[in-house]
């Protein structure tokens, strides 16, 4: 069987999945809710291939609690993420941030591994094709140069994801599973920093769950900015989570092409991370919302989280 064949697969194995995705790695592309992945290939964006659909596997289904970690699978729905009892006497930001996702209908879709891997935006790049024609194509769409920054160096798409500042907050893992096996790895390790190409996860993986400690005394205090309060995607997201130990770990979204983080010992060196985190995030104009506003957003965002956190 080969991706010319076929347009649709639905297997039912972890196993079945990963023997065609091996044998046939260019063609093809998984998908879960498909809000993302579907949305980037109506535009032109992306070629699929082969649509390998997920959501029949149920290794990706199974939620599971040993030795305080809890194990949530990555099919779980954004909206099924609040019913759940363990995240929310534990993680609630997590909650929070999914609520914060689209519209209830797309919530309803939408998967917590999609939005881990869902594409960088762009002003200049989440256009229709024509559109992008018309413009001239960039970086991302194999131009040659970056419309915002008008040089051919590096593309600055947006990481939006409002799920991966939490997770990675809480020093969350990820399960991946590959025709190789399964691995553990950092979530926060997965992303480049390049607007192009954001996720180093190899082409066949697939997040099989998402790993968090339920033993750290975990609080985090999670904002969103955005042009409306529905719908839209963020124009910044902050995470900011304490620990038993007094560690702070501060990540945001949507001001750089990877999770913009950064991790103190104590709330004391507090204003010195919130310079390094505003110094380290390199947005620039592709966003609704001016680069300048949103930078001063960062820090008056920071600290109300401090407020409410340790005020
Ligand atoms: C109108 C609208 C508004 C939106 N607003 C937001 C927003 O505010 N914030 C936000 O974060 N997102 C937003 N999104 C994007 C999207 O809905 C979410 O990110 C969603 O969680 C993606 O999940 P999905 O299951 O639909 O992913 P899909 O579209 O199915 O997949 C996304 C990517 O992940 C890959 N993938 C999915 N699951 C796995 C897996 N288990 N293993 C390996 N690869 C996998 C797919 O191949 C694809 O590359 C919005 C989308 C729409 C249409
Ligand atoms: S930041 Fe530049 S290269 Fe990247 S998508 Fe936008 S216009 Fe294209």
């Amino acid at each position: 069987m080969n991706t010319e064949e076929k347009l649709f697969l639905k297997p039912k194995t972890l196993k079945e999945a990963l023997e065609f995705t091996a044998s046939n790695r260019d063609g093809f592309k998984y998908i879960a809710g498909g809000t993302d992945l579907l949305v980037n290939k109506y535009q032109g964006n992306i070629d699929t291939g082969c649509l390998v659909d997920l959501t029949g596997i149920d290794e990706l289904k199974q939620f599971s609690v040993k030795d305080n970690l809890i194990y949530i699978p990555a099919l779980t729905k954004l909206s099924e993420l609040k019913d759940n009892i363990y995240i929310k006497e534990n993680f609630p930001a997590l909650i929070k941030a999914a609520d914060s996702v689209a519209s209830p209908l797309v919530r309803n879709t939408a998967t917590l591994g999609g939005n881990l891997l869902c594409e960088n935006r762009c002003l200049y790049y989440n256009q229709s094709e024509w559109w992008r024609e018309a413009v001239g194509y960039c970086l991302k769409c194999n131009g040659d140069i970056c419309i915002v920054t008008g040089t051919g160096k590096a593309c600055y798409s947006e990481f939006v994801s409002d799920t991966a500042p939490v997770l990675i907050s809480m020093n969350a893992k990820i399960e991946v599973a590959d025709i190789s096996g399964t691995n553990i790895l950092n979530l926060e390790d997965i992303y480049t920093g390049d607007g192009v190409n954001p996720v180093n996860l190899s082409k066949t993986s697939i997040i099989k769950s998402i790993v968090l400690p339920m033993d750290k005394g975990y609080r985090t205090i999670f904002k969103k900015l955005r042009q409306r309060e529905s719908l839209d995607y963020t124009s910044l997201s902050i995470a900011v989570t304490t620990d038993n130990s007094g560690n702070v770990v501060i990540c945001m979204s949507g001001v750089d092409p990877k999770p913009v983080v950064v991790s103190g010992n104590n709330h004391i060196d507090y204003e010195a991370m919130c310079k390094e985190a505003i110094k380290n995030s390199r947005s620039v104009d592709n966003d609704m919302l001016s680069r300048k506003y949103r930078k001063e957003m960062i820090k008056i965002y920071l600290q109300q989280c401090y407020d409410e956190l340790f005020g």
